[in-house]
């Protein structure tokens, strides 16, 4: 439920409707607005009676929020949630922001080459897994705290904003002192321990949908980091598990245009776990933007023959740029573009 208070609503009014939440067993929660505050309501499934919500001196109209998620809902928010990164990245805004970079950080090399190509081709976002959650136990299980402080360098040198997984708590905790969004992978999409953890951190999140999660399952998702208290959260479409093996997963086009019409939140695409083939992932990025995509993130390996996890699915360095540029053409058509933090050449910035 959202209380929409009238404009001339005094302090004294406002208090009054707080208290009256508490006092009916819910959660208030304050939405300044530029005319006028509106107040949500959540903590319970049982159904409100309005009635004496209603009646209380300031208030305007009630709004009964239908979706079982609250926070995330449009009803609840029309506005499209931005997300302001350090280096003036704005997700979820015009801008499409394009994130590339390694499945794994690998070595240092490794990620200062993958950083110098992300920046120079019009990347925003740095990726690559520290702590990676494989499905095998004797598969390469990530760099741990070391990846992080190889991420931060090039954080350091390139000017990107790092985004990198965390899979319990604990990693959360550290992929917070040194990233700039956390991710949360699709295995853990319904991990709600780690979900309330990283809604208790002030850093922006990027929720994966899950293997064989449906758009209300993920919505749900987000809605326990909001519940929390972190209202930064990015939805991610990655690819859902299906009959067809022709791709890895079968990538849910029509989940963003979905997910923008339920939820005011950021929706990026990840179409290298969506299709888990290199040649697929730019005609799968350009179909992203074109349905109404916020974003990409993007594996891209200096030598994916290399790679310690997922090299067939990831695209070479001029193939990312690539990607860029044609994602910039199907931007321009919806009045967009892609936000870059470098417009240096290769060259320029590989020489320092
Ligand atoms: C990843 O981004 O490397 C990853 C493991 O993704 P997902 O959780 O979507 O499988
Ligand atoms: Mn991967």
């Amino acid at each position: 439920m959202l209380i929409l208070m009238q404009q001339t609503a005094t302090q004294a009014d406002i208090e009054r409707v707080l208290a009256t939440v508490v006092e009916l067993g819910f959660q208030a929660r304050p939405i300044p607005g530029e005319q006028r505050m509106a107040i949500g309501v959540v903590g319970n499934d049982r159904q409100i009676d309005g009635s004496r919500l209603e009646a209380l001196p300031g208030v305007r109209e009630i709004i009964h929020v239908s979706a079982p998620y609250k926070l995330v809902s449009r009803e609840w928010k029309k506005s499209d949630t931005e997300i302001r990164l350090f280096n003036g990245t704005v997700v979820g805004g015009k801008g499409i922001v394009v994130m590339g970079g390694p499945c794994s950080v690998e070595s240092e090399e490794q990620i200062m080459e993958a950083a110098a190509f992300v920046a120079a081709m019009g990347g925003a976002v740095l990726r690559g897994g520290a702590y990676k959650p494989r499905s095998s136990p004797y598969s390469f299980q990530g760099m741990g705290e070391e990846g992080l402080k190889i991420l931060a360098r090039a954080r350091e040198k390139y000017g990107l904003a790092i985004i990198t997984e965390a899979i319990d708590g604990e990693s959360a905790d550290r992929v917070a002192d040194y990233a700039d969004i956390i991710q949360i992978g699709a295995r853990n999409m319904q991990n709600f321990a780690l979900l309330r953890h990283v809604g208790k951190l002030d850093k922006p999140v990027l929720l994966k949908r899950g293997i064989s999660a449906t758009i209300k399952e993920l919505l749900l998702a987000a809605e326990y980091i909001l519940s929390e208290g972190n209202e930064k959260v990015i939805l991610c479409e990655r690819g859902i598990r299906s009959f067809d093996d022709a791709t890895r997963n079968v990538m849910d086009i029509a989940a963003i245009p979905i997910l923008k019409q339920l939820s005011h939140l950021p929706v990026i695409a990840d179409p290298s776990h969506g299709t888990g083939l290199r040649n697929k992932v730019i005609p799968m990025s350009r179909a992203a933007v074109a349905a109404g995509a916020d974003g990409l993130i993007v594996e891209m390996h200096p030598h994916p023959e290399k790679a310690l996890s997922d090299g067939m699915q990831s695209l070479y360095p001029e193939q990312f740029g690539e990607l860029v540029r044609e994602v910039g053409k199907i931007a321009a058509v919806l009045d967009r573009s892609v936000l870059s933090i470098s417009s240096r050449g290769i060259r320029e910035i590989l020489e320092g």
